[in-house]
């Protein structure tokens, strides 16, 4: 199933373009049309992201981020902000209030979905937390050609190593000549 994302907009028009937006790239889009149920439904929801818009009647985005944060069970959800009036200064607060990102209205439709998306691929690696796995494996995850691959297809394990060094090859299997990573 597709994560799950609660839409925070007074604005139905607005609203309605997030979700679908959202529906369209096999997300669970829910949407909270009134500010001060937004709490209460992301306690139920559970989202892993969720879109606040800034501008709207009863309780501000800005309030809301501050809540969310300080609340512990619901603090960790990123928050992506929206808002049509990017005075300077606008992004700091929302920053400072907690959000992880923030998104200027009219949206663009591609950023739109790139700032969700790498949100929350950044609350993703939060929580696995581990030690670079990968890396410390010694598997070639940096180098910039897909050669490594198809040389370890070849060669697999050194089993079909033509000429191993003498006397090296009793002590340590695989110890054919690497396939050169540069
Ligand atoms: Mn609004």
């Amino acid at each position: 199933m597709g994560q799950k994302i609660l839409v925070v907009e007074d604005n139905e028009l607005n609203l309605k373009l997030f979700c679908d937006l959202l529906r369209a790239h096999a997300y669970v889009a829910e949407p909270v049309r009134d500010g001060r149920e937004a709490v209460a439904t992301a306690r139920t929801f559970v989202p892993d992201l969720i879109v606040m818009d800034i501008q709207m009647p009863h309780i501000s985005g800005l309030e809301l981020i501050e809540q969310i944060k300080a609340d512990g069970e619901l603090a960790p959800i990123p928050i992506m902000a929206v808002t049509a009036y990017a005075a300077k200064g606008d992004e700091e607060r929302i920053r400072d209030a907690g959000a992880e990102g923030y998104v200027s209205k009219p949206i663009s439709v591609l950023k739109f979905v790139e700032a969700v998306r790498s949100l929350l691929d950044a609350a993703a690696a939060r929580v696995a937390e581990e030690p670079a796995p990968a890396a410390a494996a010694g598997a070639p995850a940096e180098t910039e050609s897909p050669e490594p691959e198809t040389q370890e297809a070849a060669a697999p394990e050194g089993e079909a190593a033509p000429e191993a060094p003498d006397g090296a090859g009793d002590e340590e299997d695989g110890t054919a000549p690497a396939p050169d990573v540069t």
